[in-house]
């Protein structure tokens, strides 16, 4: 008994999302692509073929290849090969969507070079679970991945996105989960409101909430297991009047040029670029 459709599948390349927990997570299209393509290939393909079980799908005979990042070189020419020849070729890595903190980017981009049809069945991701359950803004927010192993180069990568106007997420290891939060504290400050996002869709997850200090805290003191998404709300601009403004770009205004002072002024109080300038132009004219 399976939900998936034996489909006529046009000639090109299916990107398949697949669970990043429960089994049944996953679309009644992708079961249908893996049902009908003439060639799957899987970061791992025992998952894959557990995955096709679950849902009563054979292979029926069709190949099953593995790709990943240590073999994606010498698998490429023969994935496009099958493409060149007219064939479906499907694609899944281990858990939720390809080349989101996994393989499929460079094998993506050789198709669409070589005129292939690059399409995808979307579905699961941590990135946008995590988000989805966080309880912090959703309107803008980046997608850090996995940030360096060492801390030198962690706190740098952090450094370098202090300033990002959305929410952060960040895929983790759970035994790294202390010692970031950690650097995060250092670098975000200890006030931002975080979340650690434990093993989403599963039976054990777990979402905690809390300023970063006091998550912080809370991860130093327990030892972590399964997969976990980390998430840091954007800072907080400054609050700050009209006059207030004004006085800071005068003041800008007579240390340098109207585009330096107004990048200045915007960067320090997250007021509009637009604002600034209008009110730049306008104190000029006033002799300011
Ligand atoms: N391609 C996947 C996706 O679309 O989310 C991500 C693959 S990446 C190699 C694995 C990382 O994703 C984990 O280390 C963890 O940070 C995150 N992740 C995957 N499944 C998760 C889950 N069920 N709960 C929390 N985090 C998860």
């Amino acid at each position: 008994m399976t939900a998936a459709n034996r489909v006529n599948l046009p000639a090109g390349l299916y990107f398949l999302a697949t669970p990043i927990g429960t089994a049944r997570d996953i679309t009644l299209r992708a079961l249908d692509i893996l049902a009908s393509a003439d060639v799957l290939a899987a970061e791992d393909t025992r998952s894959l073929r557990k995955l096709m079980d679950i849902h009563g799908i054979a292979l029926e005979g069709r190949t099953l290849l593995s790709y990943h990042d240590h073999n994606g070189e010498g698998q490429r020419p023969r994935l496009l090969r099958a493409l060149e020849e007219g064939k479906s070729v499907a694609y899944a890595s281990e858990a939720g969507t390809p080349l989101i903190a996994d393989p499929g980017y460079q094998l993506g981009r050789v198709a669409a070079d070589a005129g292939h049809l690059v399409t995808a069945a979307p579905g699961p991701s941590a990135v946008l679970t995590a988000l989805a359950v966080s309880g912090l803004a959703t309107d803008s927010f980046f997608f850090a991945g996995f940030a360096p192993n060492a801390k030198g180069a962690r706190q740098s990568y952090l450094r370098g996105l202090a300033e990002v106007p959305g929410t952060l997420v960040f895929y983790e290891s759970p035994n790294r989960v202390a010692k970031s939060l950690a650097d995060m504290v250092e670098v975000f400050g200890p006030d931002r409101e975080a979340v650690m996002a434990r093993e989403l869709t599963k039976k054990f997850e777990e979402v905690r909430r809390a300023p970063l200090s006091e998550l912080a805290a809370e991860m130093a003191g327990r030892s972590l297991k399964g997969e976990v998404v980390l998430l840091v709300a954007r800072g907080e601009k400054i609050e700050i009047d009209e006059n207030a403004l004004e006085e800071m770009l005068k003041s800008a205004l007579r240390q340098g040029s109207v585009k330096d002072a107004v990048a200045n002024v915007v960067e320090a109080t997250g007021a509009k670029r637009r604002e600034v300038y209008q009110m730049a132009l306008k104190l000029g004219q006033q002799g300011g």
